[in-house]
């Protein structure tokens, strides 16, 4: 069995939390290719080693000393190595090498990929592994974007016969092999790419909670956690807001059918949450999650005889596309068409759209309504279980929530709610207290 390993900025914040990562390495043999983040903040006011190279960065673009900078960031390394009892080992070349090529040609990509690339050196050097360099593995278009034929190709050559390795996350290089990263947070992603190009049997994403949780825990007290979820319940949920895991990382894996283990660091006995295709794990709940987000903004058309009116649905989007807005949901009765979007794209423009509507559709009246909230109720479990529909507005009703409007995919994977802002915590407290604390 091949195990992709991925451990996020807080497991490997100071030398505590790495050894707690060496255990869970070396606890089982399968955990054959590691990828680590930079380490991220020990405490909450903490500064991520990310965020102190792109200040290194920042500097050098000005033309300013790096030494202070450069100390602050060893401290953070030196600390690991020290706590660690590493011996014969030091990052001092590196520094001065980092501090050379930023004083000559500074780059925030290749200064932010250091932090990555610094830990990965320590990891592979404590764990006795190969270290291989992702910038000569992973590469980018012109776009930024992956360039997953050549990636996937040079991945699977280069890990043939490595037995064990060490593989820095969130860079890789461009077409002129200059170093470039992913987006923040983008670790997920490399270990995604690589587990993807392996065919590993699993992609165990290490963090520091034991997996996606029902509701938000900001929302709710105590919400119980997923134990497994599929890709598909996963994207509905993580486009309203819950989030754990890159949205880019889900592709890579998803694709080559590999299984996602989000595992917790500081709790490793969990068995944390599993992401997978497809299932026949019944779920505990009749719903997986609920995610929501406030903000919205409802511009409701209205048209006498507008159901007969072909290509009248077109003409309405077009008036938001052609100001580059774009909608969340679109409702619709026989002679009203709602579009949602969100409120804080649409502010600016809204009068624009209007006109356009007007001048594209002739309707009778536009009227628009702020501050709503969408929730999404997440569930495979729905599509076979009567009565959910029915569950989740006797809970709005009896929390006095009124709804303002509703949307079911034809898929059964979800349920669509818009509620007031104002009401968007009792909203989604009564919804979880009747599928998960009562379990209606
Ligand atoms: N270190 C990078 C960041 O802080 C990437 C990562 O941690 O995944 O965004």
């Amino acid at each position: 069995m091949t195990k992709v390993v991925k451990f996020g900025g807080s497991s490997l914040a100071d030398a505590k939390q790495f050894k707690k990562v060496i255990d869970i390495i070396k606890a089982d043999s399968d955990r054959r290719y590691i990828i680590p983040s930079a380490p991220g903040k020990r405490f909450d006011e903490d500064t991520k080693v990310t965020d102190m190279f792109i200040k290194l960065y920042e500097l050098a673009s000005k033309g300013k000393n790096l030494d202070s900078q450069i100390s602050k960031i060893k401290e953070r390394y030196n600390e690991i190595i020290e706590g660690l009892k590493i011996k014969n080992f030091s990052l001092d070349e590196e520094f001065n090498a980092i501090k050379t090529e930023l004083e000559y040609n500074p780059t925030c990509d290749y200064a932010a990929s250091r932090g990555e690339y610094l830990n990965g050196l320590i990891m592979a050097k404590y764990l006795g592994y190969e270290f291989i360099d992702p910038k000569d593995i992973i590469f980018f278009n012109e776009e930024r974007g992956l360039n997953s034929y050549k990636t996937e190709k040079k991945v699977s050559e280069r890990l043939k016969g490595v037995k064990h390795a060490v593989i820095p996350g969130f860079y890789g290089s461009d077409k002129e092999g200059q170093v470039m990263t992913f987006s923040r947070g983008g670790s997920d992603i490399t270990g995604s790419i690589i587990a993807g190009a392996i065919r590993a049997d699993v992609y165990e994403n290490w963090t520091d909670v034991s997996g996606f949780l029902v509701a938000d825990p900001r929302i709710v007290d105590d919400p119980v956690g997923i134990d497994m979820i599929t890709y598909r319940e996963l994207r509905e949920l993580s486009y309203m807001g819950a989030s754990v895991l890159h949205e880019d990382a889900i592709f890579p894996v998803r694709s080559a059918g590999i299984p996602i283990n989000i595992r917790n660091t500081n709790s490793p006995k969990d068995e944390g949450t599993w992401i997978v295709e497809s299932t026949c794990h019944k779920p505990e709940y009749v719903i997986t999650g609920i995610a929501g987000k406030k903000g919205f903004c409802a511009v409701s058309i209205s048209k006498a005889l507008m159901n007969a009116e072909i290509g009248f649905g077109q003409k309405v989007l077009q008036a938001f596309g052609d100001n580059d807005i774009s909608f969340e949901h679109m409702p619709s009765g026989i002679d009203t068409m709602t579009v949602v979007v969100h409120e804080d794209e649409f502010v600016a423009k809204e009068q624009k759209v209007v006109s356009a509507i007007h001048r594209l559709c002739d309707p009778d009246s536009v009227e628009i309504e702020s501050d709503l909230a969408l929730i999404a109720v997440v569930g495979r479990g729905m599509k076979s279980t009567r009565g959910t529909a029915g569950r989740i507005f006797a809970a709005l009703s009896h929390a006095n929530v009124n709804v303002r409007m509703i949307d079911q995919g034809s898929s059964e994977l979800n349920i669509i709610i818009g509620v007031e802002n104002e009401d968007f915590d009792k909203a989604i407290k009564s919804i979880y207290d009747i599928f998960v604390t009562t379990k209606l």
